[in-house]
């Protein structure tokens, strides 16, 4: 039986779970509608390919990149080359180049031209080196030589693609460690200040090096001496824990938890050739770790809330597909989403969050916290296997935009006026952010009653 109490309150949040799933019943065929029927939302720019992984080398032997990524399918050599990891993990459809600033200007320019100056020009051209002190997240084209590419979200659904072992493993383990505020320190999950390492999810040696690597990295940021690496999750850990340290742990947390589920319920087996859900991995990787499943409740509530938040900016936001009818289309249905959503705290409060107390400065928290953010949207550049690098950024721009509409909308400076608060890519990973918790959430609704139907079956 599912081991959460469905009248309990989602901790952390203002809701219980059984509020959630009903509100998502309510919601979930307008949030998949918006996110995979129009055409604002269902395309991404990012830079998927021409960003190397930051934290470790492809030499040290713990590397990013596909080749070594995607090696543990067992017996891939017996497997047809379409249900390979490789093969799995591909994009699909048309990728289209993204053009120079000139260019888009230029591109744009009848556009331009013929909606006249009441017309902003940010609707139409949308530059991508803008970025403000406000963002959670590295905006995709740092540093990075080529600007993207535009991605169909549609075509490349979040699945199982094969990709797991060590590469995975480092990449989840280096997210985790941003989570290191205060974590208690488990002397067996440690790393100390001597550089001594001890077994992280097994680390190999190779891996344990670049652990240090990114300890380095962390020391040059000025972050804590002793690295802590979560053995499990457990809500006892958290007692002793700030709400917002708390916060940061159960939204990485509860994204690894919705991608867990994705991969479970569109997974593919092998032996068969066919896609569908598989149990024994829900079971594994989900119920029998039901503070996975809470974090990813809190995530809905967290993400929900921000959404709703929108409701007033939305309605001033030009679309601009080049097509009136389907932009205002677009808008009436996030309009309808966000009237939906409880209005208020009622599923999650930020306004206690980032307050001074006699111990804690809440500025210089949530500058620690937004830093560690931007640092866990740098580590998706480490992850090898194409689909999942794309769904990771997704999800971790998503995030990172559902926390600056929280904890930085509304700020009445001079800047936030000029300029347009959100990126299309922040608006568009928001919205399919949300879409994957609440898909997730409807698919986790479907593993209970499969997991009913066999045990009422024996
Ligand atoms: P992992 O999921 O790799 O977990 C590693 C360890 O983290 C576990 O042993 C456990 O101790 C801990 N842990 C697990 N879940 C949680 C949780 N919710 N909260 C806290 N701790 C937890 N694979 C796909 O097939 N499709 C994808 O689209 C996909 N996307 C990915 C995106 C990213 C960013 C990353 C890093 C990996 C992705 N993967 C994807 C790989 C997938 O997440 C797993 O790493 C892989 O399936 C191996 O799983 P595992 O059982 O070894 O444990």
């Amino acid at each position: 039986a599912f081991q959460l109490e469905p009248k309990a309150k989602v901790s952390d949040a203002c809701a219980s779970y059984a509020d959630l799933d009903q509100l998502n019943d309510r919601l979930y065929p307008y949030i998949h509608n918006l996110a995979n029927n129009t055409d604002f939302f269902s395309y991404y720019r990012l830079n998927l390919y021409n960003k190397e992984c930051p934290f470790w080398s492809d030499e040290s032997g713990a590397c990013g990149n596909i080749a070594c990524a995607v090696t543990t399918v067992e017996n891939q050599d017996d497997v047809p080359a379409i249900w390979r990891a490789e093969e799995l993990s591909k994009l699909e459809g048309p990728k289209a180049q993204h053009p120079g600033r000139k260019q888009q200007k230029e591109r744009q320019r009848p556009l331009l031209d013929q909606l006249g100056e009441s017309v902003g020009e940010s609707c139409v051209v949308e530059y991508d080196d803008e970025c403000d002190e406000r963002d959670y997240c590295v905006p995709d084209d740092e540093g990075a030589p080529g600007k993207g590419d535009y991605v169909s979200l549609a075509d490349n659904p979040e699945r199982f693609t094969g990709y797991a072992g060590e590469g995975a493993h480092q990449v989840w383990e280096a997210i985790y460690r941003e989570n290191c505020f205060s974590r208690p320190i488990s002397r067996r999950n440690s790393i100390d200040a001597s550089g001594s390492s001890a077994p992280i999810f097994g680390l190999s040696q190779g891996q344990a090096q670049a652990a240090l690597d990114f300890k380095q990295v962390l020391r040059a940021h000025k972050r804590d001496e002793a690295i802590s690496v979560p053995e499990e999750e457990t809500t006892a850990n958290f007692e002793d824990e700030c709400l917002e340290k708390r916060v940061f742990y159960r939204v990485i947390s509860g994204m690894h938890a919705a991608i867990s589920t994705h991969l479970c319920h569109d997974y593919l087996n092998q032996s068969t050739g066919q896609w569908g859900p598989n149990l024994q991995c829900y079971r594994d990787r989900l119920h029998e770790h039901p503070e996975r499943i809470s974090n990813l409740y809190f995530n809905y509530a967290l993400v929900l809330r921000a959404v709703g938040k929108l409701r007033d900016y939305v309605q001033d936001y030009t679309f601009c597909t080049g097509d009136s009818a389907q932009d205002k289309k677009t808008k009436n249905m996030i309009r309808l989403l966000a009237d939906n959503i409880p209005p208020g705290p009622q599923i999650f409060d930020e306004s206690v969050m980032f307050q001074d107390t006699p111990t804690i400065d809440g500025i210089s928290l949530k500058d620690d916290f937004k830093n560690r953010f931007r640092n866990v949207s740098r580590v998706m550049d480490c992850v090898g296997c194409d689909k999942c690098r794309l769904w990771g950024k997704v999800q971790t721009n998503g995030f990172g935009t559902a926390l600056k509409v929280l904890f930085e909308f509304g700020s009445s400076t001079e800047e936030a006026k000029e300029k347009p608060l959100l990126r299309r890519t922040e608006l568009v990973a928001l919205i399919n952010t949300l879409d994957k918790i609440s898909g997730a959430m409807k698919a986790l609704e479907h593993f209970r009653e499969m997991l009913i139907a066999e045990q009422g079956g024996k």
